[in-house]
């Protein structure tokens, strides 16, 4: 059986189903590993504490999302959660114009002192970006300049990957990863799926963003971690490749962004 890596999972917004029985699910069905994902000070102690009770299975990420955008979150607070031992990132952080127009200054100066803090502490960042891909673009690219030498394939990833083919080449150039969803399988999503026909392995990853975006045939119900095979499955048939292949593949990038001391353990 293959192994699968979920960069992306919303422990503390699972539906209908607690997180310990969430993952006994996944690893039963092959996904080993999970990227459990903060964005507020409740999510971001949630996905702490979910690591350290399974280690080596659970990597957290610590930040704040668009939504603390305009509150002044704490950035102590968040450096202090980042600095525990085994944080694999941050994130997730980034900036949403489609559902939040009107913070748009206030999610660039947070997006800003978040990516500062991932330079200081050496950590990947995990980025969201929706309608606002001129604006990310030219963050990441600064971003990218400044961390580049010591950070080479641990830079960060765009997940949720939706945008155009010009955004994707902007962040390939960055050393971007970009994660796909179960968007992916859907039927209106043939734009997405020639944009990642076009994505070198070394540069996808996938994820289920639970309990958002169930892949088909689940679409609609809340998703979970142990449904990433079907994300695998889309992407192996948009690229024309088995998905075995696309997970042995996910698997070691996930590593090399998140856990680089992990790479090679799991083929
Ligand atoms: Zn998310």
């Amino acid at each position: 059986m293959s192994n699968y890596i979920d960069t992306h999972v919303h422990f503390d917004a699972l539906r209908g189903i607690d997180a310990e029985t969430a993952l006994r699910k996944a690893v039963d069905g092959g996904v080993m590993r999970v990227v459990a994902v903060g964005g507020s000070i409740a999510a971001n102690m949630s996905a702490v504490s979910l690591s350290a009770a399974h280690a080596g299975i659970v990597w957290p990420a610590v930040g704040y999302d668009r939504d603390c955008a305009g509150s002044s979150p704490p950035m102590a607070d968040l450096e202090d959660c980042a600095r525990q031992k085994g944080v694999a990132a941050i994130g997730e952080i980034g900036i949403d114009l489609h559902y939040s127009p009107d913070t748009e200054t206030d999610q660039i100066a947070l997006l800003e002192s978040q990516l500062d803090l991932a330079r200081r502490l050496c950590l990947p960042v995990i980025v969201h970006c929706r309608n606002a891909e001129e604006q990310v673009g030219h963050m990441l690219k600064c971003h990218s300049r400044l961390v580049a030498p010591t950070m080479s394939e641990r830079i960060g990833v765009v997940h949720c990957f939706t945008g155009t083919a010009k955004f994707a080449r902007v962040l390939l150039d960055c050393g971007f990863y970009l994660g796909f969803t179960g968007i992916v399988s859907f039927r209106a999503a043939e734009e997405l799926r020639a944009v990642a026909r076009s994505i070198p392995d070394k540069r996808i990853l996938i994820e289920t963003d639970s309990p958002y975006l169930a892949p088909v045939p689940f679409r609609g119900k809340p998703n979970e971690p142990c449904l990433l095979p079907f994300v695998a499955k889309a992407l192996a048939e948009a690229r024309s490749v088995s998905q075995d292949h696309i997970a042995e593949v996910t698997t070691r990038n996930a590593e090399m962004l998140f856990c680089p001391a992990d790479a090679g353990k799991s083929s």
